[in-house]
């Protein structure tokens, strides 16, 4: 009887811990409903950053998330439900400017690597003029020997291009040591120093390559690109030489026609027998993208002006230099900063080394 009655007495004294415990977790869990699940635009991940830029990889345009940023986010192995912070203050992701001078427009920027080059990178400053563009040139030191070289970053300058690093001589960044990736930066910055009067605050390491040490030792804020053009293989004059044979047409067809997949089609490629696809730039394009050309191939310019005159006449964008498209929504770019678009910046500087 005894041993009923304490059995009973149990019974209850479960049944109603367990009524009490199932009462809090429905507060707790109708609490965290509405006070801490973040809307996607305050969000930005720090561990869905593309692994593949940190260490050496090429950033292509398949790299690039045809999806908003905010959607590539926690990987499902974190159990963690919601970031609970961001050192990002601006709109990752948002969908146009939220600076009031840039009201409603999408900003990106337009990049020119590996120039100056005596003839091509002339068109592309002539195109850039004409449709009133400013763009970011990265510059190689080994380029800027002759007066008639340095004239074309004195141009750029003055016409209000930005003039960015890219090291003396293109090596591959992450196989130097701390003295030789130093030596690479300070001899191009200055040869840009004694043309323009300013030391470039941006680096372009060649190939996308960086790691800790770059990030570290470089002393500027690293900028890759969230589109590809692929126009150094693309649009180099074999390809179009090649294309225009092997179809019957005249290379002035071949052209329009690559640089038509380029922009509006896209394309495939192929690296060590596996096929990749390029998607067309204008459907990759958003605000904060940055999108990268060569100006030191011939058609390069072409392309890139006729980017320009769809992007214009969407009305949807304003386009910047790199550093002027980052200062409208966030502090001024700084050493240790790793940009790929607008906002990948300090999230990728520290989490994943
Ligand atoms: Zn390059």
């Amino acid at each position: 009887m005894k041993i009923q009655k304490t059995i009973s007495i149990t019974t209850i004294v479960i049944s109603l811990s367990l009524i009490i415990y199932m009462c809090v977790m429905m507060t707790i869990d109708s609490g965290n409903n509405t006070t801490s699940n973040p809307t996607s635009d305050n969000v930005i991940s720090h561990t869905g950053t593309p692994s593949g830029d940190v260490s050496s990889a090429v950033p292509t345009g398949s790299v690039a998330p045809t999806t908003p940023l905010q959607t590539a986010a926690v990987p499902s192995a974190t159990k963690t439900p919601v970031p609970t912070q961001s050192t990002v203050t601006a709109v990752p992701g948002g969908k146009t400017s939220t600076n009031p001078n840039y009201a409603g427009k999408k900003l990106i920027s337009i990049t020119f690597d590996d120039g100056p080059h005596p003839y091509n990178t002339t068109k592309v400053l002539d195109m850039l003029k004409s449709k009133g563009v400013r763009a970011t040139f990265f510059v190689l030191g080994e380029n800027l020997y002759s007066e008639t070289q340095k004239s074309f970053v004195k141009r750029a300058y003055d016409e209000g291009h930005e003039i960015a690093n890219h090291s003396y001589d293109h090596p591959s960044f992450t196989s130097l040591s701390a003295d030789q990736i130093k030596e690479q930066l300070r001899r191009t910055d200055d040869t840009i120093k004694s043309i323009i009067g300013e030391v470039p605050v941006l680096f372009r390491p060649p190939g996308g390559a960086y790691n800790q040490a770059v990030s570290e030792q470089c002393g500027k804020a690293i900028v890759l690109w969230s589109i590809d053009s692929r126009d150094w293989e693309h649009l180099s004059a074999r390809n179009v030489k090649n294309y225009a044979t092997n179809h019957g047409i005249s290379e002035e067809e071949a052209k329009n026609i690559l640089i038509d997949e380029v922009l509006f089609k896209g394309f495939t490629y192929t690296v060590s027998g596996k096929q990749y696809t390029n998607p067309a730039i204008v459907s990759l394009l958003r605000h904060g993208s940055i999108i990268l050309f060569h100006d030191i191939h011939p058609y390069s310019g072409e392309a890139a002006g006729k980017l320009i005159d769809y992007i214009q006449s969407t009305g949807e964008f304003e386009i910047l230099p790199v550093s002027e498209m980052i200062e409208t929504e966030q502090r001024s770019p700084q050493a240790g900063d790793v940009y790929s678009y607008m906002w990948e910046t300090y999230a990728t500087k520290k989490q994943n080394w």
